[in-house]
């Protein structure tokens, strides 16, 4: 028993309690691959609980209409965690994402299972499957499933979809490849119908998260001569339009749109001082290093990171890293 993969198909067959976890502020990827490995453990008749630090934002509600997913709360989970058997860590790359979790996973006496595609990965778990050739935690979920010969049912599908749809930002970013696209198109086969999927999670904003991103835009800078493109979600603007920080899930994407634009860096202001920090290359820029330097990660076209600073200091910061890469590779 050598690889991962067999080590982890063999724990599910011989193991009856296990818990999901995802990262902070969870998002379809982490929501879709827990709820597809969830329901394949409920098929094999074991008892699965899926629990996150944050909970889902609404436009990944649709995918758990029995709620499914459930918010940590120290004085059952703690317990729960300390019941089960294995945890199952999805699309994470390291502790701290685990958020309000952590201190119960890691007392847990449960093998942990880290199954995820960052370059990041620091290998954290017991066991760890870590591809970073997968689009998406998705794909090695319906991997993992598909190799113990679970059938695909469209409660398995629907989640599996959203997991690679998200990542692949629609299968546009360079993590599309011809195995994201087949595996898709099995889900479809089994019934995910992609436009009501696309309207739910991409069609159904608020008045104010449009107004929102309005605000933003309008502020946009560029610098290195238009190959660094960036823009602020401060809490004034979230208060003027009546919106949470998870609404701005997406706004970096607007960035790409420039032409020649090769660095993109997003930033929201968090309450209690944090600032967060998205991500995008669209060249040859490994922004998984830039995040790293201040102490986040990612992938090499997408990442992010959290500091307690303030924002214009972390514009200044990042701005500067992002012009350094830049002088770098040109
Ligand atoms: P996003 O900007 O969409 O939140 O995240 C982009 C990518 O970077 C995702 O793959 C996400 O998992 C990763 N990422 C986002 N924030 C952090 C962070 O604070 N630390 C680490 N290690 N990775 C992050
Ligand atoms: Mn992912």
């Amino acid at each position: 028993m050598s690889n991962p993969i067999e080590k982890i198909q063999e724990i599910i067959r011989e193991k009856t309690r296990f818990a999901l976890v995802t990262h902070v502020n969870p998002d379809g990827d982490g929501i879709g691959s827990q709820i597809a490995l969830h329901r394949f453990l409920r098929v094999l008749e074991k008892e699965s609980a899926i629990i996150n630090g944050h909970p889902s934002p609404v436009n990944y509600l649709f995918l758990d209409p029995g709620h499914e997913v459930q918010v940590y709360e120290s004085s059952s989970h703690q317990h729960l965690f300390s019941q089960v058997e294995a945890i199952f860590i999805l699309d994470i790359s390291i502790w701290d994402r685990l958020g309000r979790c952590e201190p119960a996973v890691k007392d847990s006496q449960a093998v942990k299972i880290c199954i995820d595609h960052h370059i990041s990965n620091n290998k954290f778990a017991d066991i760890n499957w870590i591809d970073i050739g997968a689009s998406s935690t998705g794909e090695l979920i319906y991997r993992l499933i598909t190799g113990m010969g679970g059938e695909i049912d469209i409660g398995i599908a629907e989640p599996l979809y959203v997991s690679i749809i998200t990542d692949t930002g629609s299968f546009r970013f360079s993590n599309t490849s011809s195995i994201s696209h087949r595996i898709a198109a099995e889900l479809i086969g089994a019934g995910v119908d992609p436009r009501s999927i696309y309207e739910s999670i991409y069609e159904n904003s608020t008045i104010g998260r449009i107004k929102l991103l309005g605000l933003a835009l309008s502020e946009l800078k560029v610098g290195a001569g238009g190959r660094i493109a960036w823009m602020k979600v401060t809490r004034e603007m979230m208060e003027k339009t009546h919106t949470k920080p998870q609404e701005c899930e997406g706004f970096v994407d607007y960035l790409r749109l420039l032409k020649n634009v090769e660095v993109c860096l997003f930033f929201i202001e968090l309450q209690g001082g944090k600032v967060k920090v998205s991500l995008r290359s669209r060249g040859q820029v490994d922004v998984n290093k830039i995040a790293g330097k201040f102490g986040g990660g990612g992938h090499q076209h997408a990442a992010g990171l959290f500091l307690e600073r303030s924002v214009e200091q972390m514009e200044r910061d990042l701005v500067t890293s992002a012009e350094k890469s830049l002088s770098l590779i040109s």
